[in-house]
């Protein structure tokens, strides 16, 4: 699905350049379960933004399901956006004068769909995720976990090749964290490629491969043997 060759992204900060990722070479393929590590300040928040599109390199390439998106326009990438990646942030993002069923159903509003196959695509996900008993709640209604809760949901209503999450339980007690990994390693079973950033260990040993970043480079990419299947 994922094939990055040398990336950069430098940010201008006054009149230096500062050098965040400075050439990384990666493949991901379909249905994998991926977390990146690494300290504070070594790139990966930047690196997801480029994978989801949120972002474009400053050198290299990135092909997503065989396309150079790395040079792709705002609107060309706000299509593949919304088609292709489900992004799942640590503050939820959800709007807040919003239910759940109309947050979730937002992604299928730019994909055009009508409202009864938003309503009901959106009313399936949120059972999915758990939360079929909560659908016109507004988000400060919800738990922190059910509000992550229905910031999945959303990230999974118009079917994306990728789900990628940037520190998702990092707002939410340890109990929770367990029940939305829980959610994220059944998204996995179910087919999806699913890539995250975590600062624990115990979160990324839900993944099957962990790729540690160093101060913009890959440190160390590992492969972890499942046991039990
Ligand atoms: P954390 O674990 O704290 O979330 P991170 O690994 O996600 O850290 P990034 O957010 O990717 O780190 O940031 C890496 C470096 O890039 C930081 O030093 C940050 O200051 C810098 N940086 C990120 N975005 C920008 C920007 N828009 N402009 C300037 N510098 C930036
Ligand atoms: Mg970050």
């Amino acid at each position: 699905v994922i094939e990055i060759k040398d990336i950069t992204r430098d940010f201008p900060l006054g009149q230096e350049v500062v050098k965040v990722l400075k050439g990384i070479d990666l493949e991901i393929e379909r249905g994998e379960y991926v977390a990146f590590m690494g300290p504070s300040g070594s790139g990966k928040s930047t690196l997801m933004n480029l994978l989801g599109c949120l972002d474009t390199p400053t050198s290299g390439t990135y092909i997503l399901n065989g396309k150079d998106v790395s040079k792709m326009t705002d609107d060309e990438l706000a299509e593949i956006r919304n088609k292709e990646i489900g992004f799942v942030f640590q503050t939820f993002n959800l709007l807040p004068r919003t239910t759940a069923l109309d947050n979730v159903a937002l992604p299928m509003v730019y994909a055009g769909y009508s409202k009864t196959e938003r309503n009901d695509r959106a009313k399936e996900v949120l059972t999915n995720v758990g939360l079929g008993d909560r659908m016109d709640h507004k988000p400060n209604q919800l738990s922190g976990g059910q509000r992550q809760r229905v910031a999945v949901g959303r990230a999974l209503v118009n079917k994306p090749s990728i789900i990628l999450a940037d520190e998702p339980t990092g707002n939410l007690d340890s109990k929770t964290s367990v029940e939305i990994m829980h959610l994220f390693d059944e998204i996995h079973a179910a087919g999806n490629t699913v890539i995250l950033v975590t600062h624990e260990e115990d979160i990324a040993e839900h993944a099957h491969r962990i790729i540690r970043l160093r101060d913009g480079v890959v440190e160390k990419d590992e492969r972890r043997e499942m046991v039990g299947g």
